[in-house]
């Protein structure tokens, strides 16, 4: 995992260095990926922008990504567009390379939501939340992901988000800088063998990202949310995981979170293409901590004098995005420093 940290500003693509990622960046680089990639037009959203669908290797396994269905969470986008810098060169890492593509078939939708994403909002165009069409389709742009799930038959699927940033791993200061989910197939949250390859591969991503960011991986509310992609398509036996790139310090545009997701996406494709996943044990899965919500601030001043009608109290006074939060935040982190 760490030599991939390593070597992601090598592959890091430039032009996306903000949250905000417009359909018009992703066509355009889409359009200049080597021929090793086969990018075909999959259907179009509400507002009539294409949806893409990026096809390499020849393996048995097949491995779908999708990114951005929730339109202003890119940070999934981006990395998906570092993965394809790395996968088209050719260096150290070309046996790596060879093994993948042998063993690995992926499809990768790199924007699901375009409508959304030029707003920089969460919904599409008819502002429904596509994480929540899962059962109905009545987008566009689910059914374009319902159809590829049925068509393509996964035997791994991510399901890439961002969520926000003052989420803490457990009752911590640490940030949730990364969070997974291993999605319920079912009401009774049975653990069938596919859900359990994901949960595997979750505890293998887990211990790998510990020396990167200790203690900053959280794991996604798990109640059963059926009108969510994640549980329709671990319902349909696809090992499913839902990856969430959160908060870290002094990271507003997420460039040292999307270094992290380079790396684990990558360590991802390795464990699936080698089964390396396979030998880790599920337990841990449920001792990863849960997110806290409202858990940080992006400052947090401590212990601070408040004169008020000539009386002076003391409180630790937050903030975030403009909000100010008086009172006593003992237990709550700041991502303005490590504090
Ligand atoms: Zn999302």
């Amino acid at each position: 995992m760490q030599s991939f940290l390593d070597i992601q500003p090598h592959f890091r693509e430039a032009g996306l260095d903000t949250r905000e990622v417009r359909h018009a960046q992703v066509v355009q680089r889409l359009s200049k990926l080597p021929q090793m990639f086969a990018v075909t037009p999959l259907g179009q959203s509400v507002e009539g922008r294409t949806i893409y669908g990026v096809q390499a290797g020849q393996g048995a396994t097949r491995v779908l990504l999708w990114s951005q269905m929730h339109g202003d969470e890119s940070t999934a986008t981006r990395t998906l567009f570092d993965l394809f810098n790395f996968l088209s060169a050719s260096d150290d890492y070309d046996g790596w390379r060879r093994q993948v593509a042998a063993q690995l078939t992926l499809c990768i939708i790199p924007m699901l939501n375009p409508d959304g994403a030029e707003q920089n909002r969460r919904e599409n165009a008819c502002l429904i939340d596509i994480n929540r069409d899962a059962r109905r389709c009545a987008t566009p742009e689910g059914r374009i992901l319902r159809d590829r799930i049925t068509a393509f038959a996964p035997h791994f699927s991510f399901n890439l988000h961002d969520q926000e940033s003052y989420y803490s791993a457990g009752v911590s200061r640490t940030p949730a800088t990364i969070a997974f989910l291993a999605p319920p197939a079912d009401r009774e949250e049975s653990i069938p063998d596919h859900r359990r390859r994901a949960m595997q591969l979750v505890v293998r991503l887990a211990r790998k990202l510990q020396p990167a960011i200790p203690n900053g991986v959280a794991k996604w509310n798990d109640a059963y949310e059926p009108r969510a992609f994640g549980e329709w398509s671990q319902a349909q036996q696809s090992a499913t995981l839902l990856v969430e790139a959160g908060g870290y310090y002094r990271d507003p545009q997420r460039e040292f979170v999307r270094r992290i997701y380079f790396g684990l996406l990558l360590d991802a494709l390795s464990a699936i293409a080698t089964r390396d996943y396979a030998a880790e044990p599920v337990e841990p899965y449920f001792a990863i901590p849960g997110n806290r919500e409202n858990g940080l601030f992006d400052t947090l001043q401590r212990q601070q004098r408040l004169v008020v009608c000539g009386a002076t109290y003391v409180a630790d006074v937050g903030f975030r995005k403009g909000e100010r939060f008086v009172g006593d935040f003992e237990t709550f982190g700041s991502l303005d420093g490590k504090d």
